[in-house]
């Protein structure tokens, strides 16, 4: 058996157990803790722009908590765009409220902002309000034209939540991804660009905002002597065993970014000639991705195969690759919900491969990579 390569692997830097000693050492083996606020810091001062950040035990549970900040409920519906991955809609359907689908602009693969102004002047003629919340994703850590997206979001006055979670590190015209909505959220699920284990954060504008979020992810307990409950809590908060995690992780994360750029570069290179074979770019200057995973697409009539004849003979290599996310309007769980869409998630979801891009990996396995694919 070849060695395997994978996706997307942890990768740890080496100091992550100096923090997780310093926690056992002090006895902080429980939530909340010095790593945490040290971790909430880092993550601060990374993204500027004066945000606050809350440390929390999932990104998904980010999204949920921004929800809940904003009093989504039964009968209101969000727009979320639809080429993504679940846990960017299924915290609408957590609060009985209704995801409303909008596809992808070819550009950055994300939610066309055009589309989007049309999808929210549908939603209002046919329920008589507006939507209560956008969610637009920076897929495999390519920001969505964020301008746009804000430009429309700010006329009907619809907080964007910006579901960074593949994102961190990723910049559009210099200001990183995750500050530019009105809730930002983050993850640090094992493949992600750096991990806690499993963990996320709310990127807050305020710290009244982030001390709100803070307040719903412990239980919503009031402040009592006793247990008070005014509002349904949550169980959210990260770990100050993981944030030590987090906390090693930072000091790695701009290597890894580099890492997984160069990853990124290489595949460009390698498949300079290839015909049929592209690899997503930033479309323009203004865009900065941090390259999470390099994606290509492939067009079956010039590159002689299809997307799934290459996954297949990879798989038989050992090498790990998964077609781009199936868009959220094609899934069963999401079969009702209203979707406003143009063909381009769905297009890339039939050509669209994730190719290994881990910053463990090193260019040899990226060249091995290449050479199945070419060689057909
Ligand atoms: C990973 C991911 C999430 C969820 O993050 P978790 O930390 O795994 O809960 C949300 N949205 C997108 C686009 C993701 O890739």
């Amino acid at each position: 058996m070849k060695k395997p390569i994978l996706l997307s692997l942890a990768h740890m830097g080496g100091h992550e157990q100096d923090f997780i000693k310093e926690a056992f050492d002090t006895n902080w083996v429980v939530p909340l803790g010095p790593n945490v606020s040290g971790f909430e810091q880092d993550l601060a001062q990374y993204l500027g722009k004066d945000k606050h950040i809350v440390a929390l035990s999932a990104g998904t549970a980010a999204i949920h908590l921004a929800l809940v900040m904003l009093d989504v409920k039964a009968g209101d519906e969000v727009l979320c765009q639809s080429f993504t991955f679940a846990a960017s809609a299924n915290p609408i359907k957590y609060q009985g409220a209704t995801p409303v689908f909008v596809d992808s602009e070819e550009d950055t693969w994300n939610m066309d902002p055009v589309l989007l102004e049309e999808a929210i002047l549908d939603r209002k003629a046919k329920t008589g309000k507006y939507p209560k919340a956008i969610i637009p994703v920076h897929l495999y850590g390519m920001s969505a034209k964020m301008d746009e997206i804000m430009a429309v979001a700010n006329k009907y006055q619809i907080p964007v939540i910006e579901d960074a979670a593949e994102a961190l590190g990723s910049t559009y015209k210099n200001q990183e991804c995750g500050t530019f909505g009105h809730f930002g959220t983050l993850s640090f699920n094992g493949n992600k660009i750096i991990t806690t284990s499993g963990g996320g954060a709310l990127v807050c504008d305020s710290e009244q905002e982030a001390k709100r979020a803070m307040f719903f992810a412990t239980q919503a307990r009031e402040n009592a002597p006793h247990y008070q409950h005014e509002r349904i809590g949550y169980n959210y908060r990260m770990s100050n065993i993981c944030a030590g995690i987090g906390r090693g992780q930072m000091l790695v994360l701009d290597e890894h970014l580099q890492r997984r750029q160069a990853i990124h570069a290489l595949y460009t290179d390698l498949f300079k000639d290839a015909k049929g074979i592209t690899v997503l770019q930033n479309p323009t200057s203004d865009f900065n991705s941090n390259f999470w995973l390099s994606c290509i697409t492939v067009d079956s009539a010039l590159a002689g195969q299809t997307r799934e004849d290459i996954r297949l003979r990879l798989e038989q290599e050992n090498i790990e690759s998964r077609p781009l996310w199936k868009p959220m309007h094609m899934q069963p769980v999401f079969a009702d919900a209203p979707a406003y869409v143009n063909g381009v998630s769905e297009a890339l979801f039939d050509k669209g491969l994730c190719l290994p891009s881990g910053s463990l990996l090193i260019d040899d396995d990226i060249r091995r990579v290449v050479e199945v694919i070419l060689n057909k």
